[in-house]
């Protein structure tokens, strides 16, 4: 990371998550972080694009928990991943964002997993979903999800998400978010198949786009 890259500290995140930050080794923001985080912390939504291994995941994970209030049980972040295994660092990675943080409850609700501990889990609460969008329509169309409070919704790898087929699964939960909750879209590769969706869907998106050195 060179000199020049901006510090966290620039941006109006919470003291205790600055110092997590600090405590993590996150020194300095990377290029998609501080290109992304000030639209996204100004409730824009935004589209970004940067190469894997690019910090997308922290990015939108403290946009996220900027917007928090955690007195309030109900979800207020949802991350949709195209696999298990992705869901899973996702969560990993905004657990370690929150531990200064009291109790935020971070849930993965992913395909292949029992439902029955996932319907445990959702009827104690939680503020940050993270599941696979075949899952997580499930979990809505039975009741057991309610997305009236969300705040932020984050299509990630929204790309491989199309590519695997999860449009129809992708748009029924999109339909059920309030219309006014920020939604935030992150991929490695140009998304054709998802401008559409984003023309329709987001209310006047930041693009913001980190090129790959040649
Ligand atoms: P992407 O989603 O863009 O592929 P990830 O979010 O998985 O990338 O991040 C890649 C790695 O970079 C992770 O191990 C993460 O912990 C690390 N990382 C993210 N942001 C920073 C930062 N600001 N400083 C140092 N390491 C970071
Ligand atoms: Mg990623």
């Amino acid at each position: 990371m060179s000199d020049s890259s901006p510090d966290f500290a620039t941006l109006s995140l919470a003291p205790e998550l600055l110092s997590n930050l600090d405590s993590l080794g996150y020194h300095a923001m990377t290029p998609i972080q501080a290109e992304s985080l000030p639209p996204m912390l100004a409730g824009r939504d935004v589209i970004a694009r940067a190469k894997t291994g690019s910090g997308k995941t922290a990015a939108f994970g403290l946009a996220l928990l900027s917007r928090l209030s955690v007195a309030d049980f109900r979800v207020q972040g949802l991350v949709l991943c195209p696999t298990r295994e992705l869901a899973d660092q996702v969560a990993g990675e905004i657990r370690r964002l929150a531990r200064s943080l009291p109790n935020v409850k971070v849930l993965t609700l992913c395909g292949g997993a029992p439902l029955g501990p996932q319907l445990a889990s959702l009827e104690h609460g939680a503020h940050i979903v993270v599941g696979t969008p075949g899952r997580v329509e499930e979990h809505l169309r039975k009741g057991s999800l309610a997305l009236g409070a969300l705040e932020t919704l984050v299509l990630d790898e929204a790309d491989r998400m199309l590519d695997m087929g999860f449009q129809a699964a992708m748009e029924a939960i999109i339909a059920a978010t309030p219309a006014d909750r920020q939604m935030l879209l992150f991929s490695a590769t140009y998304a054709e198949g998802i401008r559409p969706i984003a023309e329709r869907l987001m209310r006047k998106p930041v693009n913001v786009e980190v090129a790959e050195p040649h």
